[in-house]
């Protein structure tokens, strides 16, 4: 039956002990170990607490105690001992301690335990017994060796509790666990918990999965930059103000991959308990506040919506391309025009013509009849309507002029390598206006790749981010612009193409228009050998408010 914790000897045991070990002591057995005697009458002995103090303390110890000889033959137990076991110490004085072995815990358990104590070190572990009754019980065992004067081991001092009720927690712990594992890991959705260290500490197949795409990038940390930049979210605010998000729709790009992925994604403010033993009994208030990131990957909804948009785009495009053309022919032609007029203007301008008012009169006709010919074309310019500023993601226009200029690129066997910045902030600007900006420029690196000769033929499209200004690069590794040429090919008319294939000599010209309404830059790399590299760059503080 098991005893309280705080259990006392029975009143008369204390004395009938002392009396047994003052019996004993009067006349001790042949063949009683010195050291025991010397324990009792050493001199100085009396000097510490008295034996019977030790004695009852051992007694009474609320832990298993034996003592066996160096065989595990055993030579004293305690109460707890018998308590524990259901044996009675006369029972089991003089028998192994292999008496309370269950036969279940394996060889190779005893194995290291004796190979422990016989090198005369403390061996502690986990090992199953039986009781009397042959059921059986988890028990943590310390076995620590008595040395003797010459310092060999004279006795081995066992102690055990019975942890069964704790090893059935760890059971349940480790299979709620396991449970939480599979089913996080069976859910088609990427989550993650991270610490407001930003350290993640729980994830699923979904997230790792993430990570190996990403390659070894932190996904966590690109969902966290991304909800960041749209929602000026901060992680630390949600341990602060317990404040998540839901919803938000996040773009990653993977390196090395021309297509985006996108997730919608959730937070939730969630605390885990500290374990720290300082905590111990505030646990109530100890804390530590992680978030839980729930991604939901919708990239092919959104691929859907995308494709009809790049339809949309693509009608606009036509429609814009020939209110173009007709801008940059008539554009042309008032340029021309302007020429003769000119030469008209300055011939009626010379004072001494004589007397051939008739030419003059003529000239005359021709500038007024030239000068409503140029008002007349300049007034059948087609207008263009000052598009509205809008928040843009260059990554997405960029993605989606390569997707408009796919056809191109497979029939001229063109390999694009897409490298953009993982995660790209926003910028105000005029988003027609940015897609013609870069059509301008991979068309330009299309036409050129198309001029040479290689045989591997590349278009390499980079973006980066460097807290000011968003950068494009657009590399061919076609002919290359010569440095004579470098600014030349933004002047308006001018084409070095040797197939001018109806080029007008205006697409530069034009890009570094709609650069400057940016208030950007664009330039040919003057040091990029092997083909040409446009590099763009746009301001992120300009908000374009006008
Ligand atoms: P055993 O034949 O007793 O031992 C198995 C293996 O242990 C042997 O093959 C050998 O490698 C090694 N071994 C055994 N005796 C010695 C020795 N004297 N010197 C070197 N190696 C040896 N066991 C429990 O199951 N439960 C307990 O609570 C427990 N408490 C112990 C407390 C003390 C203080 C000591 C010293 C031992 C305790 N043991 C306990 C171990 C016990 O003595 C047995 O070794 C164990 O129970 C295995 O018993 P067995 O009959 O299966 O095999």
């Amino acid at each position: 039956m098991a005893r309280k914790k705080n259990n006392a000897l029975e009143k008369d045991a204390p004395d009938s002990v002392i009396d047994a070990i003052s019996k004993f002591l009067s006349s001790p057995p042949r063949g009683t170990p010195s050291e025991i005697l010397e324990a009792f009458t050493a001199p100085g002995a009396s000097d510490y607490l008295p034996p019977k103090l030790f004695l009852e303390a051992v007694e009474q110890a609320p832990v298993a105690i034996s003592i066996a000889d160096p065989n595990a033959r055993i030579l004293y137990v305690n109460r707890a001992f018998e308590d524990l076991s259901g044996y009675q110490r006369n029972e089991v004085i003089g028998k192994n301690e292999s008496i309370l072995s269950s036969k279940s815990t394996p060889k190779e358990v005893y194995r290291d335990l004796w190979e422990t104590i016989s090198s005369k070190m403390v061996w502690t572990g986990a090992l199953v017994n039986h009781r009397k009754g042959r059921k059986e019980y988890v028990a943590e065992l310390t076995i620590a060796p008595v040395f003797n004067h010459a310092g060999d081991v004279s006795y081995y001092l066992g102690m055990h509790r019975d942890i069964t009720v704790m090893h059935k927690l760890e059971r349940q712990l480790k299979f709620q666990k396991q449970l939480t594992e599979a089913t996080l890991d069976a859910a088609p959705m990427v989550v993650a918990i991270i610490g407001s260290d930003g350290k993640v500490l729980l994830d699923n197949h979904a997230y790792k999965a993430l990570l190996g795409d990403f390659r070894g990038v932190e996904p966590s940390e690109l969902f966290l930059k991304a909800i960041e930049q749209q929602l000026d979210f901060k992680l630390s605010e949600v341990c602060s103000k317990g404040n998540g998000f839901n919803n938000v729709d996040v773009r990653l790009d993977p390196p090395g991959s021309t297509s985006p992925r996108w997730f919608s994604c959730s937070g939730v403010h969630m605390d885990e308990l500290d374990a720290a033993a300082a905590n111990f009994f505030s646990s109530q208030q100890q804390s530590r506040c992680c978030l839980l990131l729930l991604a939901n990957e919708i990239t092919s909804s959104r691929n859907q919506v995308l494709e009809a948009r790049l339809n949309m785009i693509r009608a606009n495009m036509v429609e814009q391309q020939m209110v173009q053309t007709m801008r940059e022919a008539i554009s042309a032609s008032i340029f021309k025009l302007q020429g003769p007029l000119n030469i008209v203007r300055a011939a009626l301008a010379i004072p001494d013509m004589g007397d051939v008012q008739m030419l003059r009169n003529a000239l005359q006709e021709a500038l007024v009849s030239g000068n409503e010919a140029m008002q007349e074309l300049n007034d059948s310019l087609p207008t263009t309507k000052v598009e509205e500023r809008v928040v843009v993601n260059i990554n997405e226009i960029l993605y989606e002029v390569i997707r408009l200029a796919t056809d191109r690129l497979l029939g001229s066997g063109i390999v694009v390598d897409w490298q953009p910045e993982e995660v790209m902030p926003s910028i105000n600007g005029r988003a027609n206006q940015l897609r013609s900006l870069f059509k301008f420029l991979i068309d330009n690196a299309i036409d050129a790749i198309n001029e040479s000769t290689n045989d591997y033929r590349e278009i390499r499209l980079k973006t980066l981010f460097d807290e000011h200004e968003l950068i494009a690069e657009i590399i061919d590794n076609g002919p290359g612009i010569s440095s004579s040429k470098r600014l030349k090919v933004f002047e308006p008319f001018y084409s070095g193409w040797q197939h001018s294939r109806g080029h007008s000599g205006m697409g530069l010209t034009m890009s570094q228009e709609i650069v400057m309404d940016h208030y950007g830059s664009i330039m040919v790399d003057e040091e990029h050998v092997g083909g040409c590299r446009i590099i763009v760059r746009l301001p992120v503080s300009h908000t374009g408010t006008e």
